[in-house]
């Protein structure tokens, strides 16, 4: 069956260098501003959008053509808009879409019906009347969207109703699912290739978020796409913040991932574990620690997970400790934080569930806890689907020399719980040499081994751990994450560091040589926590969390000005607790100290001198007023106020401060995140004029902001 051909498949890409992509070869553009046009108006209009998202132009273009495609967008890259814009243009003729999830269809739906589109879905909770009705609309042309199930096309009745109705279009949302080769694969989805020609022959446009290469390779071939469009998305997603936290157990995931949620406030996470057991221990452990979670994973029943499902999506519930069957129905945009307690078996499952988060645009964070051991328990689960060719050769062996008697399957193993027995039988049985019922299996013939196809078991063997490698390389990276996973997705043209990953926002060199010493501080730093905590009874987190500590540890702050830049520290904090931490930090800083960042005390300026900065240049004494207000920690605000003068001169005198070096921080105003972004935006040049900036980085960032970090990185820039 399926194994042969994708095994040749896997053959002609060798598998060894996994992933490239080369093949199915990409298009050359059909999109030009005028066929895109009504396209463009349409997603103005309908949707509310006022430019199309990457890739969108192409897709749509070629679909509006009428050709073949693939699309490979990134998850949350707006593929649904790539066949409902088109669905829209066309005149009477009906869009169908195929896709994998009751939940999926219906948000879309409801989104398209509350668009004022006429889109409706036909499943198995719909009653026949209703599907009726649904169908007799569709065949007067006044129905532009049919989502279904792949299940719908082995419905009879259904597919005669569809024969009297225009199909001018079938779309196949989560394409990958067809392929033995991805990560979702659905047994329903394996007979899509036949439809089209059912439907009066459409022409079909296939969406996955998947680059993995064998998958698109078996999409084209497996629905039988015509010499179709390619279109590769770029990958990136610039707002996705990727880190990976390296642990030494179980215990200590558990506990940061509290401490992570912690911080996430009134925001929405999920947390994706590799097993249905983890998801229960997770959320026992979180829920023993006081942070509202639900569970949620397959083993649960419907309306249970149904109602999850909701209460996250209506924000009543803000934090799901799930397996991967949580995420595919979820379109939920508002996604702060996904967490991984578990390695992923591939970077494309860990971007598809990461991508989960951020899909407005707006920043947030995706987190891989990683213990050394986690590997095993893929490498477990490669062994169950994919055990080595030995072993089948083993079990029918085994079986043959039974001579046609049933054996338990247990039988067969060589120890109590080896893994892979049930799909070694299970390839014996595909293969003719084996029959089964249940857990009994018997041989139906003898000398069979050379029957056995050990190639094609093997190349799906490696294709699994060539993943699992990527993977594992991934979560020991020291190196920027997200060039990893552009890397791994065959995405050239961006910079070597994103500074807006975990490695890429650490401080330079600070992470080999100094873990150690880090960590010695660090718990240093618990020891005067636990001592304030113990002292007003509260929890150690309410003084400081680790985060905060882990990056003073990190930092080590030799002053006031630079205690208040680490993150968790605010000013009341620092008056209750600042010097006491300040004293392990002070005592860690590598000598010498350079000097303090306020050289000398006010009083001491006389007051007829020029106010001179650091640097030498001449500041006037307005901006010097604004500094001595700023260093008795008033906000830029209340100087305004106390001054008489407007915000934005004051910012004007901040932002000079910052030029001439005399505040040196500016984590008070622009947090390390938003001065990434900025950073990526501005590219490697000195920043110039605020508005192009402000353009490209939207309503998150405030003027003042932009004012104080331009101020920040140019200083940064001509810094020798
Ligand atoms: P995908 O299916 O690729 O994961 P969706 O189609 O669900 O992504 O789109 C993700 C989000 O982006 C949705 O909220 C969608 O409305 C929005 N979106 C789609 N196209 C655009 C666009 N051109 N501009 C802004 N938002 C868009
Ligand atoms: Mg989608």
């Amino acid at each position: 069956m399926c194994l042969l051909d994708a095994a040749a498949s896997l053959k002609a890409l060798k598998c060894s260098k996994l992933p490239t992509m080369s093949a199915p070869p990409l298009s050359p553009p059909l999109a030009d501003a005028r066929t895109l046009a009504p396209a463009r108006r349409v997603l103005g209009e309908t949707f509310g959008y006022h430019e199309f998202r990457p890739g969108q132009p192409q897709v749509i273009a070629a679909v509006l053509a009428r050709r073949d495609t693939l699309a490979v967008m990134p998850t949350g890259g707006g593929k649904s808009a790539c066949f409902q814009v088109p669905a829209l243009l066309a005149d009477r003729s009906l869009t169908v879409v195929v896709s994998p999830l009751l939940a999926l269809m219906k948000d879309q739906v409801d989104a398209l019906r509350l668009a004022g589109v006429a889109a409706a879905a036909i499943n198995s909770t719909v009653p026949r009347e209703e599907q009726g009705a649904i169908l007799e609309e569709a065949a007067v042309g006044r129905l532009r969207l049919l989502y279904v199930a792949p299940e719908r096309f082995g419905d009879g009745a259904f597919m005669a109703a569809l024969r009297r109705v225009d199909v001018g279009l079938l779309a196949i949302d989560e394409a990958h699912c067809i392929s033995q080769w991805g990560h979702d694969f659905r047994p329903s989805y394996r007979d899509l290739g036949g439809v089209r020609a059912r439907l009066g022959n459409p022409p079909i446009v296939a969406l996955t978020a998947t680059a993995d290469p064998l998958v698109r390779e078996d999409v084209v071939a497996r629905l039988g796409l015509r010499d179709p469009v390619v279109h590769v998305a770029g990958f990136d997603r610039p707002n996705l913040r990727f880190d990976v936290t390296r642990v030494r157990n179980q215990k200590e995931k558990a506990d940061l991932i509290a401490e992570k949620l912690r911080s996430l406030g009134d925001e929405s996470a999920i947390v994706y574990c590799g097993t249905r057991k983890k998801v229960e221990a997770l959320t026992d452990a979180l829920q023993r620690q006081r942070i509202r979670c639900a569970r949620y994973h397959a083993g649960m029943d419907d309306a249970d997970r149904r109602r999850i499902q909701d209460a996250f999506a209506r924000d009543t519930l803000r934090v799901i400790v799930a397996t991967n069957a949580f995420g595919m129905g979820i379109d939920k945009p508002d996604v702060r934080l996904v967490l991984h307690h578990d390695l992923p078996d591939s970077l494309e499952s860990y971007y598809q569930e990461a991508g989960r988060a951020g899909r407005d645009g707006e920043l947030a964070e995706c987190v891989l806890y990683f213990a050394p051991r986690d590997r095993r328990l893929r490498e477990y689960f490669i062994d169950l689907a994919h055990p080595e060719p030995a072993v089948v050769v083993r079990v029918y062996q085994q079986l043959a020399a039974s001579q046609g008697h049933r054996l338990h399957v247990r039988e067969l193993m060589e120890s109590d719980d080896e893994p892979g027995i049930n799909a070694a039988v299970q390839t014996l049985v595909d293969s003719g040499l084996v029959a089964r019922q249940g857990q009994m299996a018997w041989a139906l013939a003898r000398g069979g081994e050379t029957d056995i196809d050990t190639a094609s078991l093997d190349a799906h063997r490696q294709h699994a751990l060539a993943k699992l490698d990527a993977m594992h390389h991934y979560a020991e990276s020291l190196t920027c994450l997200r060039r990893r996973i552009l890397d791994y997705f065959g995405e050239d043209g961006h910079d070597a560091a994103c500074a807006n990953c975990g490695p890429c926002l650490a401080p330079p060199a600070a992470r080999h040589e100094e873990d150690a010493f880090s960590d010695e501080l660090f718990q240093a730093l618990r020891v005067v926590r636990r001592r304030f905590a113990e002292e007003a009874n509260v929890p150690p987190f309410v003084v400081f969390s680790d985060a905060t500590l882990h990056e003073m540890a990190r930092a080590r702050p030799r002053t006031r000005a630079e205690m208040l830049a680490v993150s968790g520290v605010g000013q009341t904090k620092f008056e209750r607790y600042g010097e006491a931490f300040l004293a392990v930090t002070r005592a860690a800083a590598p000598a010498p100290a350079p000097p303090a960042p306020y050289p000398t005390p006010v009083a001491a300026v006389p007051p007829d001198l020029p106010f001179r900065a650091r640097d030498g240049r001449a500041l006037g004494q307005s901006v010097r007023r604004t500094w001595e207000l700023h260093r008795e920690g008033l906000s830029i605000a209340e100087i305004a106020t106390r001054r008489g003068l407007s915000p934005a001169t004051i910012t004007q005198h901040v932002a000079d401060l910052i030029s001439a070096g005399e505040i040196p921080s500016v984590a008070q105003w622009v947090d390390e995140m938003t001065l990434a972004r900025i950073r990526r935006v501005a590219g490697p040049s000195p920043l110039g004029p605020l508005a192009p900036l402000k353009e490209a980085l939207g309503e998150t960032v405030s003027y003042e902001q932009l004012h104080l970090a331009r101020a920040w990185l140019n200083r940064e820039r001509t810094r020798p």
